[in-house]
């Protein structure tokens, strides 16, 4: 099927060729004839993604008559952001259609600017409802002519707490009027309203209800919950090109994360509720343009959040309810697109997951942590496919003879490994010594709880481990610092410190056995350890002073500089 078979005015079909759209998506094919040709009501159940602006968008254009200067149509939404774009989206598809004016109002924005937009009354009105009811009261907008009027993500609004507002501004239109709602989930609210405010309401479903949008894989990965970030780190550096969302439960939990990840130095940001509504737009602006390549947000925050693209959505933490998953998820997977999902889950979380699956009606599948090779050969795969697709600046070729000269002895061998080098070696090196994060999950959760008490007895007996950080005495480092360090760190006085070296670059300390997991952890989240390297001394047990020189270190600290090799 094509769009011009479905029967829209050619305006509307060659404006929306212009952009690109070819083939209806699955909600446009069932909505769009639906709405033309039979006069009930819909219920569309169709989440941010499936086409479903153009679902409702197109037969509204398509309905307006733009020789009469009324608001015919109006589109209710729950967000700023979604009413900007609901009403970018419409100028789209409109642009060959003459005359036409739609006028997007809502909270945030002084409303002395949206008063002058409606001086001249708009064919279309898209608007949050608080602001629109602003706006009636003070005899701005009137509802008497609308004859299309869409609830767009109508389980937002009344999450956000407008039911009685979008009561009242039903009760305002005329009762002849077409109505839409579009809604990822079914709470009886919104029955109670297609019940009372709609006629004949059509259900029309893409997926089933309260499904997971149909081209997302979703996957689990089991995590210690100590080791969270570790692993959030080791994701986003398995997908060099990640376009996505990591989803936290709280503001701090989003700032943490964000911080630590610039620190780190991924392309990552924050959007929470703390942000003025500038420094918002600035975020999502940023995102929306693929500046940003991550970006981590509360579920309240990111709501209304007009990407279309993403590659990935990772819940760092599950949310509660199943619901918000579903809207999380379906951030991803958007029209033709394959996305992927991916939650964070300690064992105990695990639980969840088999309700989620439920729900949704999908299987999750579960993921390896992936460890260090793994990572470095996707990024390699990924600077192959830049080097193949890149396109070569017309001046490079003044500069090539040199390289030619310089390297004519070298052979294509030499060559490839040596260019490889140049982007892979701080990379490698980074990984050479990385905690097998994977294989720490293998032990989980039957041994350690076995090993605890033993552990215990161990400890007890002064059985204890050797670890090094690269700080010696040329960092001016001494037994006092060192201590002073390990306490600010490991924030935990009742653990007790061994024997203690310090070398030029290093420093040695015996830790109890069944606190060296711990105390590597600290290191690895700390702010205060930014920079630091922590290592277990292989082969040694605490006390047998070893000669670290040319040991390899079992364990490390996942800090280090900003990724390279990546884009
Ligand atoms: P929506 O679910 O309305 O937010 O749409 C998601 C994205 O898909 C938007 O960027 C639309 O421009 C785009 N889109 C909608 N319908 C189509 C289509 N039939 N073909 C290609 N892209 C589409």
């Amino acid at each position: 099927m094509i769009f011009k078979d479905l029967g829209l005015h050619p305006d509307i079909v060659s404006g929306i060729s212009e952009i690109g759209f070819e083939t209806p998506s699955p909600i446009q094919a069932a909505v769009i004839p639906y709405v033309l040709n039979n006069q009930d009501d819909i219920v569309g159940l169709a989440q941010t993604g499936t086409g479903k602006t153009a679902a409702f968008g197109l037969p509204m254009l398509h309905l307006t008559d733009t020789t009469r200067a009324v608001t015919q149509s109006l589109v209710l939404a729950p967000t700023r952001e979604l009413c900007v774009q609901i009403a970018s989206e419409l100028r789209k598809y409109s642009s060959k259609v003459a005359k036409i004016r739609i006028v997007a109002v809502y909270g945030g924005e002084d409303i002395r600017k949206q008063l002058k937009e409606l001086d001249q009354t708009p064919h279309i009105l898209v608007a949050t409802p608080g602001r629109l009811m602003d706006l009636m009261r003070r005899g701005k907008v009137s509802l008497v002519n609308i004859n299309y009027l869409v609830l767009d993500e109508a389980d937002e609004m009344l999450n956000m707490g407008f039911v009685d507002d979008i009561t009242e501004i039903l009760q305002e239109t005329p009762k002849t009027r077409r109505t839409l709602l579009f809604s990822a989930t079914m709470p009886q609210e919104i029955a109670d309203i297609a019940q009372n405010y709609m006629r004949n309401a059509h259900e029309i479903a893409v997926g089933k209800r309260g499904e997971a949008a149909q081209n997302v894989e979703h996957r689990y990965v089991l995590i210690k919950s100590t080791l969270r970030y570790e692993v959030l780190k080791r994701i986003l550096d398995y997908y060099p090109d990640i376009y996505g969302i990591v989803f936290c439960r709280t503001r701090m939990e989003t700032k943490e994360v964000a911080e630590k990840l610039m620190v780190d130095g991924y392309n990552a940001d924050a959007l929470h509720g703390d942000l003025s509504q500038s420094q918002r737009d600035a975020v999502m602006n940023k995102f929306r343009i693929k500046h940003l390549q991550i970006l981590v947000a509360t579920d309240v925050a990111a709501r209304g959040l007009d990407v279309n693209d993403l590659t990935h959505v990772i819940h760092y933490v599950l949310p509660d309810d199943k619901e918000t998953y579903t809207h999380r998820s379906g951030r991803t997977g958007r029209v033709n697109k394959e996305g992927t999902s991916i939650a964070l889950v300690t064992p105990r979380e695990k639980m969840s997951i088999k309700s989620i699956e439920r729900t949704i009606k999908r299987t999750f599948v579960e993921m390896e942590i992936p460890s260090g090779m793994a990572v470095c050969q996707r990024q390699m795969q990924h600077l192959l496919g830049q080097m193949s697709a890149v396109t070569m600046h017309p001046k490079l070729h003044k500069l090539l003879p040199d390289a030619y000269e310089i390297l004519k002895d070298v052979s294509k061998e030499e060559l490839i490994a040596q260019l490889i080098s140049v982007r892979f070696n701080p990379l490698l090196t980074y990984y050479e010594n990385a905690v097998d994060l994977q294989a720490m999950m293998r032990k989980e959760p039957k041994e350690e709880v076995k090993l605890s008490r033993r552990q215990k007895r161990q400890a007890d007996k002064g059985d204890t481990l050797r670890l090094k950080i690269n700080r010696g005495k040329n960092d001016k480092m001494d037994p006092r610092k060192l201590l002073g360090l390990l306490n600010d760190v490991v924030n935990d006085r009742s653990m007790v410190i061994g024997d203690i070296d310090i070398s030029a670059k290093f420093s040695f300390f015996d830790v109890p056995k069944d606190r060296v997991e711990q105390v590597v952890n600290a290191f690895a989240v700390s702010k205060r350890a930014r920079g630091i390297q922590i290592a277990m001394v292989k082969g040694t047990q605490g006390s047998q002073k070893s000669d670290v020189k040319g040991q390899r270190s079992e364990v490390k600290g996942q800090k280090r500089k900003p990724r390279r090799g990546q884009t």
